[in-house]
């Protein structure tokens, strides 16, 4: 009984206070400004990017900035949102510092197997696809779910076999397995350590960053229109098999002009219990809660060091509450915002 009663006491006092407990940043765009955007990306969600080398905090920062310019100079080119957010994601899966598409992690056989999701706010229409290992753009084949077919999550073989029908560039096993993911599941392997850990625990500095890197973007164009693309090679050392968060519509990605567009980056499991993507939007329609309360009070629901996500709502607010040391992340937006971002201090 207590444990319930103290639930049920977290959901009251949780919203009030997470604001000051976690990372949370927003900027507001006039939303009558014509030709107003704003645009959110995460490069992954734990680890401690002050244990990482200068380095790596440089290449990784390198990398966020070279996939947000590609985002920005469509939405200032007037492209729709959904057409940014695949081509951010794409950019991001062809960038091996990333967890997507090339330089994924493996799962306990040390295979690859890829997730991603594509929504588009202004028609609530969307695709996915799970465990799919050929696609060289897994965000592509999410997109070609959602536009030629009459469903929208294949997974697996069949997801494979659509995407060599439908004509989507395919990519031999060794583009998105690369040698440092190699040596790092070989590592993990080793270890024999728990695969359901976001971040294992025991890693040398410079290690944990081999475990991360799930992307993600949430943008909206100058129509007024939200769209969230997100794609990942999962958890190192999950299950044969094993789906998380990034491909489930609702838990790690959401797009709705009316409320918001959400991408998640952490352990896919929480996020499914909750439904994190969707439980903000919920929030903000049914509540009335504005972005930044909402995403909080749903990133508040999530255990410690379980992950984060980007939001933007119809106004062009952008939210990136986290709850774990780290999310890589940079954001931009018409009135000249423009920031990359690691860690909780910046
Ligand atoms: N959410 C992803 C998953 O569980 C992993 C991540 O974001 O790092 O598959």
């Amino acid at each position: 009984m207590n444990s319930v009663f103290f639930r049920r006491l977290a959901t009251l006092i949780v919203p009030v206070c997470l604001v000051s407990v976690f990372q949370t940043q927003v900027t507001q765009v006039q939303a009558q400004d014509k030709n107003a955007y704003s645009i959110v990306i995460h490069g992954g969600a734990g680890g401690d990017p002050g244990r990482w080398s200068a380095e790596y905090q440089q290449q990784r920062r390198e990398s966020l900035g070279a996939a947000l310019e590609v985002g920005i100079e469509m939405l200032e080119d007037g492209k729709s949102a959904i057409d940014v957010v695949e081509a951010v994601v794409r950019t991001m899966e062809d960038d091996p510092v990333f967890n997507a598409g090339r330089g994924c992690v493996l799962n306990e056989e040390g295979d690859h197997e890829l997730d991603a999701s594509i929504m588009d706010g202004a028609t609530l229409r969307c695709g996915a696809v799970a465990a799919v290992t050929s696609a060289k753009h897994p965000v592509t084949l999410a997109r070609k779910v959602m536009e030629n077919t009459r469903h929208v999550l294949l997974m697996g073989s069949g997801a494979d076999k659509f995407g060599k029908q439908i004509g989507v560039e395919q990519a031999p096993a060794d583009w998105f397995v690369t040698d440092r993911k190699k040596a790092s599941w070989k590592r993990w392997k080793a270890g024999q350590q728990d695969a359901m850990l976001h971040r294992p625990k025991n890693l040398g500095p410079g290690e944990e960053q081999l475990y991360l890197g799930t992307v993600g973007c949430v943008a909206l164009d100058s129509q007024g229109n939200i769209a969230a693309a997100t794609s990942t090679g999962g958890l190192m050392g999950k299950r044969w098999g094993r789906v998380g968060d990034s491909p489930i519509v609702g838990a790690g990605n959401y797009a709705d002009n009316a409320t918001c567009g959400v991408s998640g980056t952490g352990v896919g499991e929480e996020f499914i219990r909750i439904g994190v993507a969707r439980d903000i939007a919920a929030r903000m329609e049914y509540g009335g809660q504005s972005l930044e309360q909402a995403a909080a009070a749903t990133v508040g629901k999530l255990p410690e060091d379980a992950g984060g996500v980007i939001a933007i709502d119809k106004h062009g607010n952008i939210a990136t509450p986290f709850n774990t040391p780290g999310m890589s992340r940079a954001m931009a937006n018409s009135s000249g915002l423009k920031s990359v971002a690691l860690g909780r201090e910046e």
